[in-house]
């Protein structure tokens, strides 16, 4: 087994002090959660399927490729002007693409001089999960055809994203795409042997567990089985869980009240509920009201785990104020090349700080003619001459760092992402994504099994956190 160690991206990322030993119940979904997928593989899939709904409809995608990094989690589709931006934690765009171009700083500016990026603006569609990659590839492919005049039947940006969004809703539910991922689950999930372990360690230690997925009966029975039985020994992976809730309509299980029935048969058989929700049964639907009576249980007892930072993570802290965890896969490379690039980081902020005392240099000098030229103020020590000469000499050492800063601040803003960098920085600030992980999810990992190394009996405290006005180290 491999113990999760640190610099590897396998820890358990506090935002918000967790009592693991309080908790009494643990929910997790599925996708993307308990079984991680090969996301190039998956998502390449779903794009084939959504490319034979575009050919229907007479589009000239025929000679289209999914490019799997060319988009990130975290990211917004504008629906009103054809981009995709990633926005720092204050909405305001930091990096974009129209269609497949990537814009520049002067049309990023003036694209975005008035609107800030707000989730809550139904302009902006959020890029939540890994499943949103292939439908971001699509849209930016597809702005470059509308703009063409290509496409037929789409008037503008906002009806072309609503035409994807059905196409891709459609390629998941018609069955044909994961009946390809049920045939042949080896190609397209990623194993971890620790999932299983890390569960049965929660549950010996007297958690209820549940698994609450958005995914169907047939399918949840069939990936589970080939991702957990192999690496449980005398049981089966429905043993593992008190609760199991498929076709779960996230988010609306976490706010609304739909009808839940009973999984009788292997084959999905349905039954109506009249009694509150039994433990040890399989259910399909429900609300979160009916599972947290069944569990006797709720709010801060029960910790759910999910990889979709809306549908698993926002509605049920935001909601229902469960504690919240969210996973994040891409983390585990990224903490990886941050950690590799941690020289070249240190010498970075070396030079940007030297940068930063010259340019309060520069204003100094600048002020101190103001003020000669103004005739007000304090005597200077210097002539207006002697001033001149010293802002240009300054000027020339700034310009000479700026050579030296410019290859080392790109190197950085490409970590992880040749386009867009890290998942959770834009430049040195946080990213819209990182805010919201901040805010709704307590914990976050790369992954279940990271649960393995804390334990389920571990405290896991948030950081003290920096804030602008604390003392640097190094300060008198
Ligand atoms: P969960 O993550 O809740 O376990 O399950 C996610 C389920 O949602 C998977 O079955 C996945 O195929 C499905 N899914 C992901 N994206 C979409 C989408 O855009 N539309 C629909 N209808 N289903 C989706
Ligand atoms: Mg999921």
């Amino acid at each position: 087994m491999t113990e999760p160690t640190d610099g590897t991206g396998r820890r358990i990322y506090t935002n918000r002090t967790l009592n693991l030993r309080a908790l009494r119940a643990i929910g997790y979904d599925m996708d993307y959660t308990l079984i991680h997928y090969r996301v190039k593989e998956w998502e390449s899939l779903a794009y084939r399927y959504v490319k034979e709904r575009l050919l229907k409809r007479g589009w000239p995608v025929e000679s289209m490729e999914f490019e799997p990094d060319r988009f990130i989690r975290g990211l917004m589709i504008d629906t009103e002007l054809g981009n995709i931006v990633k926005a720092n934690r204050f909405g305001y765009p930091k990096r974009a693409t129209h269609g497949t171009r990537v814009l520049g700083f002067d049309e990023l500016r003036s694209a975005y001089a008035r609107q800030m990026v707000e989730l809550s603006d139904p302009r902006f569609r959020f890029l939540n999960t890994l499943f949103s990659l292939s439908e971001a590839c699509w849209f930016s492919q597809l702005v470059d055809c509308l703009d063409e005049g290509q496409l037929s039947g789409v008037r503008d940006y906002r009806d072309l994203s609503h035409l994807l969004r059905f196409e891709v809703d459609e390629a998941h539910v018609e069955g044909r795409l994961k009946a390809e991922i049920v045939a042949h689950p080896e190609k397209f999930v990623e194993l971890d042997p620790d999932t299983a372990l890390a569960l049965l360690d929660q549950k010996r230690a007297g958690k209820k567990l549940m698994l609450i997925t958005n995914s169907e009966w047939s399918y949840t029975q069939a990936m589970m089985q080939y991702a957990f039985d192999p690496f449980l020994t005398g049981m089966t992976w429905q043993a593992l869980f008190d609760l199991i809730i498929v076709d779960a309509q996230k988010p609306a299980f976490f706010t609304a009240t739909n009808p839940i029935y009973e999984v009788v048969s292997a084959e999905g058989l349905l039954r109506t509920v009249r009694r509150p929700v039994e433990l040890g049964k399989v259910y399909q639907g429900g609300h979160v009201a009916l599972i947290e009576e069944g569990l006797g249980c709720s709010g801060d007892d029960i910790l759910y785990v999910g990889d979709h930072l809306f549908g698993d993570v926002q509605v049920s802290k935001r909601i229902q104020r469960w504690r919240t965890a969210l996973v994040l896969r891409e983390l585990e490379h990224e903490v990886e090349e941050v950690s590799s690039f941690y020289d070249a980081q240190k010498t970075l902020e070396a030079l940007m700080g030297e940068k930063e005392a010259m340019e309060q240099q520069s204003a100094q000098l600048r002020l101190k003619l103001q003020r000669i030229q103004g005739g007000y103020g304090p005597r200077a020590s210097q002539s207006e001459e002697e001033l001149r000469d010293e802002m240009a000499a300054l000027r020339d050492r700034l310009q000479h760092l700026d050579v030296q800063i410019a290859p080392l601040a790109k190197a950085v803003g490409t970590i992880s992402n040749p386009y867009w960098g890290q998942l959770m920085r834009t430049g040195n600030d946080k990213s819209q994504l990182a805010r919201q992980v901040e805010r709704y999810a307590d914990v976050y990992m790369s992954r279940v099994s990271n649960f393995l190394g804390p334990t389920p009996f571990a405290y896991l405290r948030s950081s003290r956190g920096s804030l602008p006005h604390d003392p640097l180290i190094g300060d008198p």
